[in-house]
């Protein structure tokens, strides 16, 4: 995932405003801001982008039923979803929106190199179009009620002429670099996924739609607005100034990392690689499609009404403990199950009685019996190591960073057990107190630093007590037990 260069780029997709941000949303979010925060903690001149996609026909329908004009109602829903990340502590440098004027010029740009390419023609579309898909979709896909199976709606028909891009012209040189570049398209098996796709399933797209009042113009026909997706993809390119800040662009682009929803890799895998080829702009490193949610066993959906709101989540649980549960209980690029069952227990468990009992012990006994100081610089051999935690990072095995990570908390914790400071203050052993309480010492100073990246306020705190001069412990514990 990394190379010699020391820059780091890191996207989400950007999402739409048609309603609010839910744990699936966060979900991605969360992974993105953890390897911004490694990236960064680690030296990297880091660049982490997020955003809102508001040119989709989604958002002017969300926004009929509000009785709003689309404009008003995109302003407001864009600063919902930018607040909420921002309340919820997520480190993004830039949050592009789909509308703004900078973001519209780095997409006419664009466009007009692919059609210099000679990349784009005019064609007639018939067909279907799910706008909550916000794509074209075949009978085949359609359930057995002549609905969208993911939306529960009859597709629109329709029959236009609009502008294609020539996609398939790509198939070869899209097929020799998925090749080439095992570490593309990950997991393995979404890999396998979009070389079927594009090997037997490829066809051209439309990229324009006729009669849309709401969207980017095409600047080679007015009447055409740009498919939403076109435009989407391009605010990876824009977020970081192309075609209107060179020299930053030149430092971020390509993207190391652009993290999406196993939903979306055709779009990720196929159509953005080749308009980059034909824009003739590099490839990003990774695109990595993690899996989805059920909550409880069931999907996550509007018509369930079981969507999980992030910022509730937060008013119950540090989110900190939210970050911790979701990069724990679930293989990243596996689908997982939200149980908030799950969340209590893992809370209490790893982050109440083991890592908060432990700090709060630790430096009590240190505050008690060693008058709140320690060697704070003594040897010993390591019960986890932070290289093994860099390198799990590095493969997005958060899961196992943190349980390599846990081998530090349950060692200290044990070994307080086993080493007794209580008797040996009985028996006056002054120098082992000392000495253990400083192993320990230095193993909780290594947990904070590696917990940086996963959980940064709880490994700041950790970090604040460990600097004091005198340590002494937390006021209040860091995990209240639930
Ligand atoms: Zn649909």
């Amino acid at each position: 995932m990394t190379d010699s260069k020391n820059t780091f780029y890191i996207t989400t997709p950007i999402y739409y405003v048609n309603g609010k941000p839910h744990i699936g949303h966060a979900y991605t979010t969360i992974v993105a801001d953890t390897l911004a925060r490694y990236h960064r903690q680690k030296g990297d001149e880091t660049f982490f982008l997020m955003g809102t996609d508001e040119n989709s026909q989604k958002n002017v329908e969300a926004a009929k039923k509000t009785g709003k004009e689309v404009g008003v109602y995109v302003d407001e829903m864009a600063s919902v979803w930018r607040e909420t990340w921002l309340n919820l502590g997520i480190s993004f440098d830039r949050f592009i929106r789909t509308t703004s004027a900078e973001h519209k010029k780095a997409v006419c740009e664009f466009y007009q190199r692919v059609y210099d390419k000679g990349d784009i023609y005019p064609g007639e579309y018939e067909g279907l179009y799910c706008v909550g898909c916000e794509k074209f979709i075949t009978e085949s896909e359609l359930d057995e009620n002549g609905e969208c199976p993911d939306h529960k709606k009859k597709p629109e028909a329709i029959k236009e002429r609009n502008y294609f891009f020539k996609l398939t012209k790509y198939r070869d040189r899209l097929l020799e670099h998925i090749e080439r570049h095992p570490e593309f398209i990950q997991p393995e098996k979404r890999r396998n996924e979009v070389v079927s796709y594009i090997k037997d399933f490829m066809e051209d797209f439309s990229i324009s739609r006729q009669a849309m009042e709401w969207g980017i113009r095409l600047p080679t026909d007015e009447k055409h607005a740009i498919y939403v997706w076109f435009d989407a993809l391009l605010n990876y390119l824009s977020g970081i100034g192309f075609v209107q800040d060179e020299i930053k662009f030149d430092k971020f682009w390509p993207a190391d990392i652009q993290l999406i929803g196993k939903d979306i890799i055709k779009f990720h895998c196929a159509y953005w690689p080749a308009m980059l080829m034909s824009a003739g702009l590099p490839l990003p490193k990774t695109v990595f499609a993690h899996g989805f949610f059920t909550v409880d066993g069931d999907k996550m959906s509007k018509s369930l009404g079981n969507a999980v709101d992030p910022v509730e989540l937060a008013k119950e649980y540090p989110f900190d403990a939210v970050r911790y549960f979701l990069l724990r209980e679930i293989p990243f690029g596996e689908d997982g199950d939200f149980s908030l069952k799950r969340l209590q227990e893992r809370y209490n468990a790893d982050l109440a009685n083991d890592l908060g009992n432990l700090v709060q012990r630790a430096l009590n006994m240190i505050d008690k019996y060693c008058d709140g100081s320690v060697d704070r610089d003594i040897k010993i051999d390591m019960p986890f190591s932070v290289e093994t935690v860099r390198l799990h990072i590095e493969s997005l095995k958060f899961d196992q960073s943190i349980i390599e990570t846990w081998k530090g908390v349950s060692w200290a914790n044990k070994y307080i057990e086993d080493a007794k400071p209580w008797e040996l203050h009985k028996s006056g052993e002054h120098e082992k107190i000392k000495e253990v309480l400083s192993r320990v010492y230095v193993v909780l100073a290594d947990i904070a630093e590696t917990l940086t990246p996963f959980m940064p306020e709880t490994a700041n705190k950790i970090k604040k007590l460990l600097s004091t001069e005198k340590l002494s412990p937390p006021s209040e514990p860091l995990f209240p037990r639930k």
